[in-house]
Formats: structure tokens, sequence, C-alpha cells
């Protein structure tokens, strides 16, 4: 599967402009075709932000000549701890158009998480929301690389704090527009993300040039995403998570209106902001999802414009792509992918072969896979020897992923993370089938081992969370005397309802073989990792010997 190396001795150079793939290209582009699309942003304690892609070109202008006179050079890390809002967004292009590198910084992390990757990354510009002044003070003292803090805040609201931190907007003003961006290589490092460090510490994924802009193309394509310039994009994934799925870049390249919720992502705010600003694309993990259904069911509002939504980072729940579809006329659009793969992977887009299947068939294809093949991402699944599995639907294996926009290594690793093929293993179990769809069974840590046999703790999830009353389903593995582990189904309810074990139980048996029924269903809350997702490690241990007097 390797290229021999025979295939570069035979080249004839190919003679075209070897123009290098940039990030800052996005930004320019937008400014000139789409000058006047608008871009919104709510802030934490200013009034809501307007303007358009020529003052974002303008402000990136301003915000690289600040990093520049801040003592940034090429190759630094400049790290960012911030919300969904336009002053972040105008740092996804002043860093790396200036060669350096936006290192974001995920906020949910732990203290001594978010003190390690910023030392780690060496870092040393730190540009923060007021919300985070607490914490920035608080880590202050054990971060020796930060030379410059800067909070992202106009003057009338700023606060030095114990860091002394300095004022975005007052920087900005003391610059001039213009800037003559220096042409940057494409394999060049421009995002550095970390892995949430659910196991061992936090790894660093260093994005190039080339990787962001082949993503954002592939993004915005009608097997993906499927934008135009009528789109209104509202990003509900964090800017400081995988650049939220590459949002940032996707839309402006599309010529979409851009609207940013900041930090507000309960189902009211976002329902303020899709009805006002027309949003007609949004993308965010389930649980906003959740609140914001929650919210139309409460309220009895509807979903404005609002068109398609893209839902990842856990496996969206079938109840919800059914709410979406039937009660709002809403499409929902999976996507499966991850920190290492910059993070699109595979997103559920129908084919003319699965709708000649008919509209229900087609529904349940969609709404059961986490996506279908792109070009860019290969997928493969092999079993424990390292085999190929068959590509039929059915039989599971270890997903693995390689293409422009996966990773390699990971930042200041001493070995590849992908093999001498260009294989990553993403950790996933999934199954792949004729048409292309692959569908997550599991984590490699979280499927459960019976007697032998497999468990899917997300088919099992994604039953029980269709039953009434039940808001968050989670099922994890528990040590079991007799079977190994056995499933035990942990439900946080919605408020007020009144769902007993026995009415969960009757509402999966019939759509559940009988040897996958949960031991126990246990209420609970249940706790999410810093990237929203259901934090089983915790459940895990806190319920390890719920079974052990079983027999
Ligand atoms: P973390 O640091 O939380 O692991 P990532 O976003 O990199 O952050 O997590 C990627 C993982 O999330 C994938 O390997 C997969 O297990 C899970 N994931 C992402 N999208 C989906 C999806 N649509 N369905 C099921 N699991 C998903």
């Amino acid at each position: 599967m390797a290229r021999p190396p025979a295939f570069h001795r035979r080249m004839i150079p190919g003679l075209m402009q070897p123009a290098p793939l940039q990030i800052i290209d996005i930004a320019r582009f937008a400014a000139t075709a789409h000058g006047r699309r608008e871009i919104v942003s709510r802030l934490v304690d200013e009034p809501v932000w307007r303007y358009d892609y020529r003052g974002l070109m303008t402000r990136a202008e301003r915000a690289a000549k600040m990093l520049e006179a801040l003592g940034v050079q090429s190759g630094d890390r400049v790290a960012t701890l911030a919300w969904n809002t336009h002053r972040h967004l105008e740092l996804f292009y002043a860093a790396p158009g200036i060669g350096a590198v936006l290192h974001t910084v995920n906020p949910r992390l732990f203290d001594e998480q978010i003190v390690y990757i910023l030392n780690h990354a060496e870092s040393g510009v730190l540009l923060f929301d007021k919300t985070f002044l607490p914490l920035v003070e608080r880590l202050a003292p054990e971060l020796p690389h930060i030379r410059a803090y800067v909070m992202l805040s106009d003057e009338a609201r700023h606060g030095a704090g114990a860091v002394n931190a300095l004022c975005y907007e007052t920087l900005l003003a003391r610059e001039s527009d213009g800037f003559e961006w220096p042409v940057v290589d494409e394999n060049a490092g421009a995002f550095l993300c970390y892995t949430s460090g659910t196991t061992g510490d936090p790894k660093g994924v260093l994005y190039s040039h080339r990787a962001i802009v082949l993503h954002s193309m592939a993004a915005g394509l009608n097997g993906a995403f499927g934008f135009d310039a009528f789109d209104v994009v509202m990003p509900c994934s964090s800017l400081f998570h995988a650049t939220a799925w590459g949002l940032p870049f996707a839309a402006p390249l599309n010529g979409c209106k851009l609207v940013f919720p900041c930090e507000r992502m309960d189902g009211a705010s976002l329902q303020e902001l899709i009805v006002d600003e027309g949003v007609t694309f949004s993308g965010g993990v389930p649980t906003i999802w959740t609140m914001y259904l929650a919210h139309l069911e409460q309220t009895g509002e509807t979903p404005g414009e609002l068109q398609r939504v893209v839902i990842g980072g856990s496996a969206v729940p079938r109840a919800m792509a059914e709410a979406f579809k039937k009660k709002y006329g809403v499409r929902v659009l999976q996507i499966w992918g991850m920190t290492e793969t910059c993070p699109l992977g595979v997103v559920a887009t129908p084919t003319p072969s699965l709708a000649a299947l008919g509209e229900e068939a087609l529904d349940e294809a969609i709404w059961t896979r986490q996506g279908r093949l792109q070009f860019g991402i290969d997928l493969r699944i092999v079993d424990d020897d390292g085999r190929d599995a068959p590509r039929d639907g059915e039989t599971s294996g270890a997903l693995m992923v390689r293409g422009p926009w996966t990773i390699q290594r990971y930042y200041r690793a001493e070995k590849d993370a992908a093999d001498a093929d260009g294989w990553f293993d993403t950790g996933d179990i999934a199954t792949l089938d004729e048409h292309g769809f692959m569908r997550i069974t599991d984590r490699k840590k979280d499927v459960i081992k019976s007697g032998g046999e497999w468990i899917s703790s997300i088919d099992l999830e994604n039953v029980a969370v269709a039953c009434p009353g039940v808001r968050i389903a989670a099922v994890i593995g528990v040590p079991h005397p007799k079977w190994e582990e056995r499933p035990v189904l942990v439900i946080e309810a919605h408020e007020g309802a009144a769902v007993s074990e026995a009415d969960v139980l009757a509402f999966l048996a019939p759509h559940i073989v009988k040897w996958w029924t949960p031991d126990k269903v246990v209420f609970d809350t249940v706790p999410l990792t810093a990237t929203g997702k259901i934090d089983k490690k915790v459940l895990r241990d806190r319920y390890k010997a719920l079974l052990s007097g079983d027999r």
C-alpha cells in the first residue's frame, strides 16, 4: 500500500503553480468575494457585535501586527482560552497568517491538564475571555513560558487582574489597517489542539495549513455540509475543540453568514439567535440539541429558517434525529470524527442506492450510521490479527483511518501515531457496509464483554434514550463474577419525569436481544467530559461493585 519510490523517480513535473494552501487565503477570499456578508457575535459582557468579512480581514491584519508587537514569531505558539466569538475568529486567521501556531485550550479541562498542555506547547502569549480571568490568575504562577496575557475585551470592560493583562481592543486600536501577509509553507503547523486526555496525558495534534484548507474545502461539499452563499452558519461546537469542526473556515470559503453564540448554548439563547439571525445551519454535540429540543417542546416555538443540524462527538440518538425531522422539518446530519482527523471523518448523507429503498429505509440508514466514506479520508476495519474485516455492515473491527488531514505524529512525540502505510488506529470499533456507510458500535474501552460476546453500549443507549422521561442514557460494562461484565444502564431523567426501572426495561424489551438486557437500571446524574461526552470512566468507577454479589 505504501507508494513505491519509483513513482517519484519517473515523475514528469506538473507545470501548474505550486501555490501553497494557506489559511489566510480563506479570509482573503471571503473579504474579496463575499465582503459584505455578515458576521454576528455574542460576547461575554458586551453588546452583540456585527461586522462583515471585510471587517474580519481588517481586524485580522491589526491582530497580526499586535501579535508581532508582542514578540510572536513564525513557529511560535499562541494560546487562547476563549469562547465562540468574532475575536477568537480573528485570531484563527491572524496567528497562522504570520506563520505562528494557534493553540486553542479547552477551558473545561482540569487545572492540572491546562497547566500541562500550556507548558507542553510552550505557548508564549495567552489570550483569554474575561470569564477565565480567575482561572488564569490561579494558574499563572505555574506557567513559566507565558510572557504576555491579553484579555479579549473592550477598554471599558477591561480589568488587568493579577496577571496584568493587556486589553485586546486597546492593542488593536494602536495598529493601522493593512498587512503584508508572509508566504507560509503549506505544511507548516497552524493549529495545536489537544485531545482531552481521558486516558493518560492530553496529546497535541498539530494541524498544518494544508490539512485545514483541504478539510475546509471537503466540509462544504454537497456530500458533507452542503454549503452555499445563502447559508447562515452558527457553530455550536467549540472553537477550542478541534476548530469547531472547521466551520470557521468552511463557512467563509462558501460565503456563508457566520453567527457566534459565545458561551451561551442553552436552548433559549440558541433559539433567539436562530430566529433573529436566520440561522440555516448549525452544529454541535448531542447534549446541546437535547437542551434545544426541550426548549422548543416547552415553549411551542419553531426553529425559524433552520434547515440542517450536524451532530457528532457522540452517537446521535435516533429519537433526536426523528424529532428534528418530523416535528420541525430539520435535517440531521450525523458526523463522526476526532481531534486526530481535523476533526471531520465522515458525514451521513444520502445516496441514490439508499434513496431507492424509500424514505423510511433512507432515514433508518442515515440516523443509525455515523456517516459515509468521504474523499480525503480512507477507512478500514481490521480484526484482532490486523486483517481486513468484511464490509458487510455486520462484522465489526478496529476502525483505522488515513488521509491528508489525518494525524501522522503527536506534537513532540518520538514515534509516529500512524503505521508505515499511514493508517491510524482510532480506538473505535465499527462496521462498514456496501454503500460506504460506517457505524460505530463502541469505543474500544467502552465495549461490554459478556460471556465472550460483545454488547454495544451505543446501540443500547440509542434505544434507551427514546424511552419517555429519559434525558440521558449511559450504558457501562460492570464486572460480573460469572459473565466477566454485564451492562448497567444509568439514566438521567427529565426534570419531574416519573420513570422507573420497570418502565425502562419494558421499553427496551421489544428492541433488543434478551441477553443484552441491562442487569440493573440506576437513576443518577450523568457526568460529562470536557468535550461534552458521557464520562464513562467516572461511571465505571462509581458502579464497579454493583454486581459483585450477583451469580
Ligand atoms: P476526546 O478528546 O473527547 O476523545 P474527540 O472529539 O477527539 O475528543 O473524540 C473522538 C471520539 O468521539 C471518536 O473516536 C468517537 O469515539 C467519538 N465520536 C465522535 N463522533 C461520534 C459519533 N457520531 N458517534 C459515535 N461516536 C462518536
